[in-house]
């Protein structure tokens, strides 16, 4: 039996046709790929979206556009990946280590007690692809005057109310990299009707060349142009476009896959003898990224890993909370406790589209095994 790996891109024929319809076309870098990459990302979510190399690009540059620097502070969940912080503090802005609840999602009351004047904005994560506080979250960024930049890497395809994560809710940034619902190879977007946003977005990704996105879906550039703020390079390819195009196509069957996986894992746990409680059950409005489940208090997580993986079974832990990292140490007044007691107890178990029952089925017998043998 091969690996059951945790995550991994699913790609067909169509994705590998496309790239090779760039490749063969010799013209690999941002143009009409892109743009149609973007115009059907727009219709989709019903919001205009730019399209960036990545989301760190995507949540770095949202913030950035919005004007946060040096001496502001953004408040965010210590439970997230690595990209959610870092994107913070390359504008010069202090990431806010705040507290999760028990499904990892951000803590508002802890948001409250850390808010000041120096906040800019808030950056909710939605853990696992859940939404089901993407309105509160809003709610609370209107009411305080700061602005809610959501980290919707896990979150493509989700809904809240039936409307997509992205149709709304003052800035969306997404992720296409890699293992992410779907894929562009590396690649990130951002969602939003906020005009002035999305054209310094527009600008700063060809390293602030201003006015420079129209000629490049041209397969042209400007020579004799002028640049007004600090810019990145940070534009997404026509190679990239051209696997996300296609992956786009697949949503609505990967999303399909991605529920009934993570519904038919819940099913099998609830019968079984594995010490593990799915930390989300109901799919209806999610399309699930990861697979979270938190382990009984007699289960030692890392031995668990190690005898999963002589299983040839991955696991993940999303994630070690950010104010343990050296470089965050010491921005969290009042200690993000639950964020550290998720990281400690839970565990993602393997989750992406070309997962099968019987794989499902192995991993959770995987877990009873464990489970009895550490009576
Ligand atoms: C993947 C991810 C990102 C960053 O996206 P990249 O495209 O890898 O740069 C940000 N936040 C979270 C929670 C992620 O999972």
């Amino acid at each position: 039996m091969s690996t059951i790996r945790l995550s991994k891109s699913s790609i067909g024929s169509e994705e590998i046709e496309a790239v090779t319809s760039v490749l063969t076309d010799e013209y690999l870098g941002m143009g009409s790929r892109v743009l149609e990459f973007e115009q059907n990302l727009t219709s989709l979510l019903g919001q205009e979206v730019v399209c960036v190399s990545s989301g760190t690009a995507a949540l770095h540059l949202a913030l950035e556009a919005l004007g946060v620097k040096g001496g502001d502070q953004v408040l965010v969940p210590s439970l997230t990946y690595i990209a959610s912080f870092q994107a913070i503090s390359a504008t010069g802005a202090t990431p806010i280590a705040c507290d999760v609840d028990r499904k990892g999602q951000l803590c508002l009351e802890d948001c409250k007690k850390k808010l000041n004047s120096s906040t800019k904005a808030i950056m909710p994560v939605l853990y696992a692809g859940s939404a089901h506080k993407y309105d509160d979250y809003l709610d609370f960024a209107v009411s305080h005057g700061v602005r809610c930049v959501n980290d919707a890497a896990h979150a493509f395809g989700s809904t809240r109310n039936n409307r997509l994560v992205g149709s709304y809710g003052d800035i969306c940034c997404f992720s296409f990299d890699g293992i992410k619902n779907i894929t562009s190879g590396e690649g990130g977007a951002i969602a939003t009707e906020d005009k002035q946003v999305l054209e310094h977005i527009r600008n700063a990704r060809l390293l602030g060349v201003i006015n420079d996105s129209a000629n490049r879906y041209k397969r042209g550039r400007s020579w004799d142009f002028n640049v007004e703020y600090q810019g990145w390079r940070y534009h997404m390819s026509d190679v990239m476009a051209a696997i996300g195009l296609e992956q786009l196509k697949k949503l609505d069957i990967f999303s399909e896959k991605r529920r009934s996986l993570a519904a038919y894992y819940c099913a099998l746990l609830k019968e079984s003898n594995a010490k593990a409680q799915p930390m989300y059950s109901d799919f209806d409005e999610m399309m699930p990224h990861i697979f979270p489940v938190v382990l009984d208090g007699s289960i030692k997580k890392r031995e668990l890993r190690e005898f999963l993986l002589s299983r040839d079974v991955q696991t993940g832990s999303h994630y070690k909370p950010n104010h343990l990292h050296t470089l965050y140490k010491g921005i969290c007044a009042g200690l993000p406790v639950v964020s550290e007691e998720v990281y400690e107890h839970s565990l993602s178990l393997p989750l992406h589209v070309d997962l099968s029952e019987e794989d499902i089925r192995y991993v959770v017998s995987c877990l009873e095994e464990f489970c009895c043998r550490n009576q």
